[in-house]
């Protein structure tokens, strides 16, 4: 079987039961389900808030509207982020026309404190943290960076789902703002498409109920009572869009989440296999994660000078390696900021990230590792 860079893992007729309810019962919309899941979500984080959404990427947006709206930010401002993610990241300070400003990366593969602090000018309003990989990086920094100059902090959790500091959350860490995770189809809980957003502020998690759903005051399922009688009266405060999460997603959810732990952990020990087997080569760099024990390790990547041809060696034995990214500033969406930061162009060009998933065994991570050392020593 060829082993694939990331792919889910299911607990099938476990999912299938809970989405069974939803059908027989005749909920598959809000409510519910992505009820349950937020309740369990945030027993099992620690969040005081949690509104489920059907992605991260509307999450994100949400944040930066959110967070523009109620303090008064102005189009223009700007965002500091980082240049090695998905987009979604900086799509969501562009859809609210801000202007994204990109700090170089650290060792982690997030962003760097110090570049930070150097790109904070009057107009910055807040920073987007993505923890890398699951990777909580110098995360604790930067809260003290936004404390100190009275900046918001977006932590873009999607790969940190089950990630921990110290057993605590890192989202929920005092001076983090807002949470945005992923549960879309290859992240560490899988559903199919489909995120949670988690602010600190009670009202912001109110303004973000109405703005995911249109800017409808008021949910149908609380409407609903349990005769089923339908109290139909609502205002719309806001033009919202549709972003909100539904039941048949959410049941996938609830039943990933019991497991998200006992998969991270699986995930550790495939990472620590890579990381005894690889460590000590001069041609391999290995993106290491600090709190490694208790990191989710969405992505294990490494740095090699001749990607390309590793990859096709490890596509000669079956194996499919992924890059985990590409620098944005690359994008003619982003290309303004090329340049600042050369870190992260240099090592996005000989990133490669190795197949970290569920359905190996410990003898397929020895068996990836050893190609790569291989081809590396060549
Ligand atoms: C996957 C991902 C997102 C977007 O998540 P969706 O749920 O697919 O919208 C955002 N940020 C990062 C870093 C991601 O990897």
């Amino acid at each position: 079987m060829s082993i694939q860079v990331l792919k889910p893992k299911y607990h099938v007729e476990e999912c299938l039961e809970q989405i069974r309810e939803c059908l027989e019962i005749g909920w598959t919309g809000m409510g519910f389900k992505t009820v349950e899941f937020e309740n369990e979500w945030k027993k099992y984080t620690g969040h005081e808030n949690a509104h489920f959404l059907n992605s991260a990427t509307v999450g994100l947006h949400l944040a930066v509207e959110i967070l523009k709206q109620e303090n008064g930010w102005n189009d223009g401002d700007e965002i500091i982020t980082t240049p090695v993610t998905f987009v979604s990241t900086n799509h969501a300070i562009l859809y609210e026309n801000m202007k994204a400003v990109f700090a170089d990366i650290d060792e982690y593969f997030c962003i760097d404190p110090d570049d930070v602090e150097q790109k904070i000018t009057d107009k910055t309003r807040a920073v987007i943290f993505v923890g890398y990989g699951g990777r909580v990086g110098n995360l604790e920094k930067i809260i003290d960076i936004c404390k100190k100059h009275n900046l918001k902090l977006i932590l873009d959790a999607a790969h940190m789902a089950g990630t921990r500091v110290n057993g605590i959350f890192p989202g929920t860490m005092e001076g983090v703002d807002v949470a945005v995770y992923s549960f879309q189809a290859v992240k560490n809980l899988p559903t199919a498409d489909s995120g949670m957003i988690c602010f600190k502020d009670g009202g912001y998690d109110d303004i973000c109920r109405k703005l995911s759903w249109l800017g409808i005051n008021k949910d149908t399922y609380s409407r609903t009572t349990v005769q089923g009688s339908y109290k139909w009266a609502y205002e719309v405060d806001y033009l919202g869009y549709k972003d909100h999460g539904n039941s048949i997603i959410a049941a996938i959810g609830l039943v990933q989440l019991k497991y998200l732990d006992k998969d991270n952990e699986y995930r550790r020990t495939l990472a620590k296999i890579y990381d005894d087997l690889l460590s000590g080569h001069d041609k391999i760099k290995i993106v290491g994660a600090n709190y490694a024990d208790e990191c989710s390790y969405h992505l294990y990547e490494i740095i090699v000078d001749d990607r390309e041809g590793l990859l096709a060696a490890l596509a000669e034995n079956d194996i499919y390696g992924g890059v985990h990214y590409r620098d944005n500033t690359e994008y003619s969406l982003y290309n303004y900021a090329h340049g600042t930061c050369p870190k992260a162009h240099e090592l996005t060009q000989k990133n490669i990230t190795l197949p970290l998933n569920l359905w190996m065994t410990e003898n397929d991570a020895r068996k990836v590792a050893e190609i790569v050392i291989k081809h590396t020593n060549k």
